[in-house]
C-alpha cells in the first residue's frame, strides 16, 4: 500500500476505530460508520470481484490496457471479460474525420491476442454527423451484441442544433463529444442488452486522477449509471453494475510500468511521440500537436479548420482556428521530425495513415499464461518516448515492450 493510500486507511478504519475504543462504543452506535452513499468509494484498489462480467471499455490507449492489467492481475477470470470499443468517427463514413484510422482494428487484433471478445459501438455517422446536427434530432446508437448490430432509435430525443465543436471543459455537455459518442453509446449498449439482467456487472474504465482536477475528484468505485438493484427496491430490469475505475489511483509512470511488465507495446500514437493515443485530431490538442497534424496530414488540419470557420467557432476559446494556431509548423514540429527521422521502423510510419492495423507482432501482448513474449520483427526496438520527460531517468520506459534480440531500442532525446 502506498503513503497516499495508507493515510486514508489510517483516516477511515484505524482512527475511527481508536476513537471508539477511547469513549467505550461499538461500531453499531456509530451511525457515521454507514457510508452515506451505498456502494460509493473514492478509494477502491482492491475490490472483491465477485461479477459474473466485466466489460472493460478499450479506446486502445495505455490507461484503458492498464485498467484491463490491473484487473487480470488481480485474479479476474479472462473468460468473463469482454473488451468495448466506442468508434468516435462512426462506421459510416470511409475516413476519419477525429480519430486515428488504424485504432479500431488496433483493438480488433488486441482483442484476438487476448482472445477476449470485442465489441463496437457507436453513434451513427460518428463525430461529425453530431456536430453537423441542425434543428434535427441525434443518430441512432449502434451497439455491437454477441447477436450482432442492434440499432437503436431516438425517437424521444430533442431536435436540436450543435453546428460547433465541443469546447474544451470540464462540463460534458460542453465537452459533448465524451458523453454523446462514449458515456451514452456504453450506458445504451448495457441497458439494451438481456443478458445483463440478474447479473453482477464490472464496468471498468480507464481514469486516472492525476490526469485533471477534474478527475482527481472521481470516486473509484461506484454504482453505475446503468444499475437498477440499488435504485428500486424492486426494479423491473434487475442489474447490479458498478463502475470501477482501477488505475484512478496510479501515476503515468506506474501505468507505464504496467505495460512494460505485461510486454506490450505502446500504440502506435505513442510510438509516433504523442502522448495520448485517443483522438488524432482531439480537441485538446495543442498548439504544437496542431502544427505536427497540419504539416504531416494537412487533409486533417484543414477539414477542422474549414468547420470552425464555417460554425464562426473555433474549437479554442481564444478564437483562432487550428490553422492558424499552427502558422510555424515545420518549425513546430522540429521534435516529431526529428523522431520520425531517427526511428528505424518504416511499418509504424506507415501505420499512421493506414486503417488497417499492420503491425501484427506488435501488439505483443504476452498471452495469457505464456512466460516469454512473442520475437518482435525488425524495426520493433523503435523508439518509445512519449512523454518521456516526466519518466524518472532510468524507468526503462519501452524497455519491457520491446523484446526484439534483433535491434537495439531506442530512447530518444526529446
Ligand atoms: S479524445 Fe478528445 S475529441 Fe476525442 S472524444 Fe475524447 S475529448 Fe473528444
Amino acid at each position: 500500500m502506498n503513503n497516499a493510500l495508507s493515510d486514508t486507511y489510517d483516516d477511515r478504519v484505524i482512527i475511527p476505530d481508536a476513537q471508539m475504543n477511547l469513549f467505550g462504543l461499538e461500531p453499531k452506535d456509530i451511525i457515521a460508520r454507514q457510508p452515506a452513499m451505498p456502494g460509493v468509494f473514492f478509494d477502491a484498489p482492491d475490490i472483491e470481484l465477485d461479477y459474473d462480467i466485466a466489460v472493460v471499455c478499450m479506446s486502445g490507449g495505455k490507461d484503458s490496457l492498464a485498467a484491463l492489467k490491473y484487473l487480470l492481475d488481480r485474479g479476474f477470470p479472462a473468460s468473463r471479460i469482454e473488451l468495448w470499443h466506442h468508434l468516435v468517427d462512426g462506421q459510416e463514413a470511409a475516413e476519419s474525420f477525429m480519430d486515428w484510422p488504424f485504432i479500431d482494428d488496433y483493438c480488433v487484433k488486441l482483442a484476438e491476442s487476448l482472445n477476449m471478445p470485442l465489441y463496437f459501438s457507436w453513434l451513427k455517422h460518428g463525430f461529425k454527423g453530431e456536430m453537423l446536427k441542425h434543428n434535427s434530432r441525434s443518430h441512432s446508437h449502434m451497439v455491437g451484441t454477441p447477436d450482432g448490430i442492434v440499432e437503436l432509435t431516438r425517437d424521444a430525443a430533442k431536435e436540436a442544433t450543435r453546428r460547433k465543436f465541443p469546447q474544451q471543459a470540464a462540463s460534458l455537455q460542453t465537452r459533448w463529444c465524451s458523453s454523446a459518442l462514449k458515456i451514452d453509446v456504453g450506458r445504451r449498449a448495457v441497458t439494451c442488452q438481456e443478458r445483463f439482467i440478474d447479473k453482477k456487472v464490472l464496468f471498468v474504465t480507464g481514469e486516472r486522477r492525476e490526469e485533471s482536477s477534474n478527475r482527481a475528484k472521481y470516486n473509484q468505485l461506484e454504482p453505475h449509471s446503468t444499475d437498477t438493484v440499488r435504485k428500486s427496491a424492486k426494479p423491473l430490469k434487475p442489474r447490479h453494475v458498478d463502475a470501477w475505475r482501477p488505475v484512478l489511483h496510479l501515476s503515468e509512470e506506474e501505468v507505464w510500468q504496467m505495460l512494460c511488465d505485461w510486454r506490450i507495446n505502446p500504440p502506435v500514437p505513442y510510438r509516433l511521440g504523442g502522448g495520448r493515443s485517443s483522438c488524432q485530431t482531439c480537441i485538446f490538442n495543442g498548439d504544437r500537436i496542431w502544427a505536427t497534424i497540419a504539416h504531416y496530414w494537412p487533409e486533417r488540419a484543414q477539414a477542422i479548420s474549414q468547420y470552425e470557420e464555417e460554425f464562426g467557432t473555433a474549437i479554442s476559446r481564444n478564437g483562432k482556428t487550428v490553422i492558424e494556431r499552427a502558422p510555424w509548423t515545420l518549425m513546430m514540429s522540429w521534435r516529431f521530425a526529428r523522431q520520425v527521422a531517427m526511428s528505424t521502423s518504416c511499418q509504424s510510419l506507415f501505420q499512421r495513415t493506414n486503417r488497417g492495423y499492420c503491425l501484427l507482432a506488435r501488439i505483443a501482448v504476452c498471452r495469457l499464461g505464456q512466460v516469454d513474449p512473442p520475437i518482435l520483427p525488425f524495426g520493433a526496438g523503435f523508439l518509445l518516448c512519449a512523454r518521456k520527460g516526466r519518466l524518472q531517468r532510468g524507468t526503462p520506459f519501452g524497455a519491457g515492450v520491446i523484446s526484439n534480440q534483433a535491434c537495439s531500442p531506442s530512447r530518444l532525446d526529446v
